[in-house]
Order: C-alpha cells, then structure tokens, then sequence
C-alpha cells in the first residue's frame, strides 16, 4: 500500500476519480467485499486509514486456515488477492461522502475527491475503555474483551472481569468456561441478586470496590488495585468497551450513528445483507454488527458486495432495455393488439 495520497498503479487520472463501488475501510470485511467485486470486474477502489480494530493482537484466532496469523499479515494477503484480480487498494481517510446527481461524491483528506456509483464502508468500530490508568497500555495484551479472540490463550489463568456494563456478568460466566479462577470486580456495576447467586454458583468470587489502576510486572499485568488500596492478584483482564462506529464522514449523507439495542454503543443500521436506508450506500462488518468477529466481518463483506454488484446489474439492465428500445425500428405491439 502506498503513502497518503499515492496514485493507483496503472489507471488514468479521470479513471482514478470514477470507480463502480468505493471501499472504505480496508479491514477483513471491506477487503471480503473488495475481493467479490474486483472479481465480477467491477471496477473498485479500497481506502483504508490503515487501523485495524486488532492491531493490538499477536494474532487473529477462530478464523478457519487462518488461526493465529498476525492481523497485519491477514490483511496484506488481503489486498494482494484484490489487487489480483484488478481491484485497487489506497492508503487514505475518507472525511465525507456527498451526493451529486446520482453519483456519491468521496472525500478524502488532502483534498482528493472520488466518485463512485456505489458505497460500502467496512470502517468498523472504535472501542472506549473503561477510565482507569493503565488499560489502553495493556489493551490486546492481557487487556481482553473476547473470549474467542484470547480466552484460549489465558485458559487456567487467573482472570479478573472489571465490570462496568450491562454485559459484564455474561463476560465474567463466559471467561469461567476458560479457567476456574475468575473474579468479579464490581467495580462501577455490582451484580444484582439474580446475578450474584449465578456468579456464586459458577465459584466466581466478586470483590467490591471501584479498580484505580492496574499493576504492570516485567511487561505482564500482575493485578488491579482498589481504590482503597487493596491489591488483587491477576494475569489476565477482560474489560466491556463502549463500541462506537466509525462512521462521522456519512453525517452530509443524512446517515448517524444510532443506540445498539443491547445498550452497548452505537452502529449504523442495516438489512441482513447490508443495505442501509440512504440509496446506494452498504455497510459490512464492526460498522453494523458490533459483535462481529473477523470471519463474521469478512461474510458480511462478501454479502453486501454481492448485493452491490446484483444492484448495478440490475440498474445496467434497466438502461440497456431503455436503450435497446430506443434503437428498434418499430415498437412492439402492445399487448393483446389484432
Ligand atoms: C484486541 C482485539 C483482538 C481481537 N482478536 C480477534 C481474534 O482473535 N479473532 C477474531 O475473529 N476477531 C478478533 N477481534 C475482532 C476483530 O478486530 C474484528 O472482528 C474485525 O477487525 C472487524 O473487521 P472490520 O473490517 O469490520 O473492521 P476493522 O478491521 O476495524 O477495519 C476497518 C478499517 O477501516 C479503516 N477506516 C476507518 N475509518 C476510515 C475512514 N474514514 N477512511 C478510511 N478508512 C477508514 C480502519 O483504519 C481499518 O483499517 C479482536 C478485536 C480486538 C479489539
């Protein structure tokens, strides 16, 4: 991938500017999506900022013949595979997206501007900590959210679950399928009745209290100390994010963020194969579906690409009738004529 504002290899000024679908995003699932596209040789440009939502991770687990490769080598055999088949990939951020007569107009920083018949954006989500020191440091390391992503890695270790939402005591029954040793730390979300009686029957012990910061031993968490002061021993802790989609740049196209029902952040709504309600414009992976790991991101790519390119058939079709009317010499006959 080249620099900020870098050409694409092999194409025209004005052909750079014209493209059937421009990606944005260039994760699992913008790339699926390219991937699809580039080979019903749709003319289709990625552009990607280049931030993965797992940069932090050694490596992308649960992804079938892929388990454990390091995310930055997933997505570099990515592009390789989209650029084979004639599609473009780009190194830039997208800033806004507006509509001028049919087209959507891109706009990405630096000032270029892009245009294109059709829109996915695959841009996936930004994750916010919960405000205590010292977690974004450990963020993907022994920092973890995802049982499937590294729960497998920290199996029979001592792991702490820092409660702060409404999904904290489903993580905390999740990580006790991985080790006996897990501890509730109420932090800014005690367990009700209800919960605390399943915490205790799963042997899940809860300690009260708010958690002021996390201690670091030899580049490995060691634990969590109280506000009070008291040290809890841990190697491991899985935090709740607030997930919010990337998506500020589609505000001058009417499409917002909205609430996730399960009061965990915010996504962009769409049908099951990706369509959203601003014509034209298909959204795939974190963006939408907040809990989707990489092989749901990189489904949901390939889905959405596939409605994209069946939509330009369809509306490339109704021309060509258009057109192939226009050129007969003599209209048909309407129905039921003597
Ligand atoms: C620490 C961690 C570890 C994880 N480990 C695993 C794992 O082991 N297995 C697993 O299946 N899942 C894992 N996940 C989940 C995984 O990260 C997501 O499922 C996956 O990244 C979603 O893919 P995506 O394509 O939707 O978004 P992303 O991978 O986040 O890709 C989005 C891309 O869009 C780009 N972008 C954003 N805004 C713009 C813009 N305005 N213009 C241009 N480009 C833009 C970003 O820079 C980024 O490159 C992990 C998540 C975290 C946080």
């Amino acid at each position: 991938m080249g620099p900020p504002g870098c050409t694409v290899a092999g194409m025209s000024a004005q052909e750079q500017q014209d493209w059937d679908v421009v990606v944005v995003g260039g994760g699992a699932a913008g790339l699926s999506g390219a991937l699809v596209l580039a080979r019903s040789r749709r003319s289709v440009l990625v552009v990607d900022a280049g931030d993965p939502r797992n940069a932090p991770a050694a490596g992308v687990h649960g992804f079938l013949t892929r388990d454990g490769v390091p995310p930055a080598e997933l997505l570099e055999r990515g592009r390789a595979e989209v650029r084979g088949y004639g599609g473009s990939v780009l190194r830039g951020e997208v800033t806004g997206v507006t509509r001028d007569d049919g087209a959507l107009v891109v706009s990405l920083a630096g000032g270029r501007v892009l245009r294109a018949r059709r829109l996915l954006v695959a841009t996936g989500l930004a994750d916010e900590l919960p405000d205590v020191p010292g977690l974004r440091e450990r963020w993907g390391h022994d920092v973890l959210h995802c049982p499937y992503c590294h729960g497998w890695e920290v199996r029979d270790r001592a792991i702490g679950v820092l409660a702060s939402g409404p999904m904290s005591v489903h993580q905390a029954l999740l990580f006790r399928q991985l080790s006996a040793d897990v501890t509730y730390l109420a932090h800014t979300r005690p367990p009700e009745d209800a919960e605390a009686e399943q915490l205790a029957a799963r042997g899940i012990r809860v300690v009260t209290g708010a958690v002021a910061g996390v201690d670091v031993e030899d580049d490995r968490l060691a634990g969590v100390d109280l506000a009070d002061g008291t040290r809890v021993p841990l190697e491991a802790l899985a935090v709740a994010t607030r997930m919010r989609a990337r998506a500020a740049f589609l505000a001058g196209l009417g499409l917002h963020p909205v609430p996730h029902p399960a009061g965990v952040g915010e996504h962009l709504p769409a049908d099951p194969f990706g369509r959203t309600d601003v014509p034209g414009v298909w959204v795939a992976g974190n963006v939408t579906d907040l809990a989707a790991q990489v092989g749901a991101a990189a489904a949901a790519g390939a889905m959405a690409a596939a409605q994209i390119n069946a939509d330009l058939v369809t509306e490339e079709t109704g021309a060509a009738v258009a057109a192939h009317r226009a050129a007969s010499p003599a209209a048909p006959a309407a129905a039921g004529a003597r």
